[in-house]
């Protein structure tokens, strides 16, 4: 059985799912001392303050020094920079693993600058909230959720095995992927869906503005669900657009052909088409049920 616990963790970026999984891995006992850093001081001091980290550097450099894990969990497009800060400053065996919801991305940007000798083991916990910040972590956010390593070939099977170990240690089932391939998957199960939403609550900004208060009172109608996951970060979401391109814009053209199936469906009446269409969607929020994801 490989070993959960490291006795040195450096978390970089302090927000609902550095914080969470800090918390997490107090709440087992399965870290020695947690040092953090993020980007703003006040960010810092309120982790600091919220106890779930052990102390604080300014500088990622400083805070990964002699650390036995370093997790990358700030916004992906900020760990090109992250990792080349910190390269110099790895010791020989360290571990280095990030959150990010991108995974080919995020290996293209860290892998150059990891020295000889420090492994890097890619995670992506499929598991958060619209909020961010500090104070949105829980401990239990990952539980009976999944967990996607994507190691790229030829990456330390002990490292791998070390990982996952963690991940399991604070509740998340473990699978492994291809690192395009996870890409693939999450940009229509997670990067479209926000997309779409981020959308229709941008439309429904420009409408004239009685519309406008009219669908703010109406809200319960099916446009809240799509105005919660609207209000996710700005800076993550933009980010994972960038960093997700090929694959989001590859479903995003699947999509868009479905869309215009149904439109025409809507325009020629085609009854039997949206019902034989719509009876299919019922039964995938069934089988998500019945995975236990809903
Ligand atoms: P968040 O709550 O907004 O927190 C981001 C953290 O990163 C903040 O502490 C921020 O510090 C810090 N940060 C930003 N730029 C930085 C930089 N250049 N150097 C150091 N720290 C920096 O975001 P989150 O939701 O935890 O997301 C973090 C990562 O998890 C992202 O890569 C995202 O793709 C991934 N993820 C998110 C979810 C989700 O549902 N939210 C789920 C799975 C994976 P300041 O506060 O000082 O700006």
């Amino acid at each position: 059985m490989a070993e959960p616990h490291f006795e040195r963790v450096c978390l970089i970026g302090l927000g609902l799912i550095g914080s969470s999984l800090a918390r997490a891995l107090k709440r087992g006992g399965l870290v020695g001392e947690i040092v953090g850093t993020a980007r703003t001081p006040e960010t810092r001091a309120k982790a600091l303050e919220l106890g779930f980290i052990d102390r604080v550097e300014g500088d990622a450099a400083a805070a990964a020094r002699d650390a036995d894990l370093i997790i990358l969990a700030a916004p992906v497009g900020a760990n090109a920079a992250l990792a080349e800060a910190i390269g110099p400053a790895l010791k020989p065996g360290a571990i280095v693993t990030d959150v990010g919801s991108v995974k080919q991305a995020v290996i293209d940007a860290v892998a150059p600058h990891l020295p000889e000798g420090v492994h890097l083991v890619p995670a992506h916990p499929v598991a958060g909230t619209e909020e961010s910040g500090p104070e949105a972590g829980f401990a239990e956010l990952f539980e009976g959720r999944w967990c996607i390593l994507t190691p790229p070939a030829g990456t330390d099977a002990d490292a791998v095995a070390r990982i996952k170990a963690m991940w399991r240690a604070v509740g998340s089932n473990v699978d492994e992927m291809e690192p395009r391939h996870h890409d693939m998957v999450l940009a229509i199960t997670s990067h479209l869906p926000h997309l779409i939403a981020y959308t229709i609550v941008g439309t429904a900004t420009e409408l004239e503005n009685t519309l406008q208060q009219e669908v703010i009172k109406f809200a319960a109608g099916g446009f809240r669900d799509f105005t919660r996951i609207a209000a996710s970060d700005p800076v993550m979401w933009r980010d994972i657009f960038l960093a997700n391109k090929d694959a989001v814009l590859e479903m995003l053209g699947r999509f868009d052909e479905d869309l215009t199936a149904l439109q025409r469906a809507i325009r020629y009446g085609d009854g039997p088409a949206l019902e034989d269409w719509f009876t299919r969607t019922r039964a995938v929020r069934r089988s998500i049920i019945k995975a236990g994801q809903a």
